[in-house]
């Protein structure tokens, strides 16, 4: 992409994927962001692999207290998060829909019908609390995947980022 003072030039590879199959740096890079991930789902800080970024289970540092990475740069963030953990709930949903529809077309009593009903309340209420803290750190490795060329996204000096 380069501005020619006119107009933006955007050219599109029509081998989107050959990069990752000529490039020398792709396994590293995917290393890297799999390393990122990995620690995000542990609740842990993606650039330094520190733990301890959660205060309360609902209330994420602003900072992480080993590299000083901020996490929200921006109003709004975390929307990400709310995405990841939205998708999560929907998708053990959708697992339970797919027993309800084997009860139901099993010929399942009104008793299995409840427990399976009252199963997807259960999960509906119980998995979106549960996985919050884990969606805000696993969203921080994402966006962290995505810009990890921006200078604000650079180890700080002394920090080796295990
Ligand atoms: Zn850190």
């Amino acid at each position: 992409m380069r501005f020619d003072g006119r107009r933006l030039i955007i050219r599109l590879s029509h081998r989107p994927y050959a990069d990752l199959v000529t490039n020398p740096e792709a396994p590293r890079v995917a290393a890297a962001t799999m390393r990122m991930l990995s620690r995000g789902a542990c609740r842990h800080c993606p650039r330094c692999g520190a733990g301890h970024l959660f205060a309360r289970w609902f209330r994420m540092v602003d900072q992480c207290p080993s590299c000083d990475y901020t996490f929200a740069r921006e109003d709004g963030f975390f929307l990400g998060a709310f995405v990841i953990n939205f998708g999560f709930t929907i998708a053990g949903l959708a697992i339970l829909m797919g027993v309800l529809i084997g009860v139901l077309a099993s010929g399942g009593s009104d008793r299995a019908i409840a427990v399976v009903a009252g199963a997807a309340a259960v999960e509906a209420l119980i998995v979106p609390v549960f996985f919050y803290p884990f969606s805000k750190t696993l969203w921080s490795a994402i966006d962290l995947a995505m810009h990890r060329g921006e200078t604000w996204a650079a180890p700080r000096a002394g920090v080796s980022g295990r």
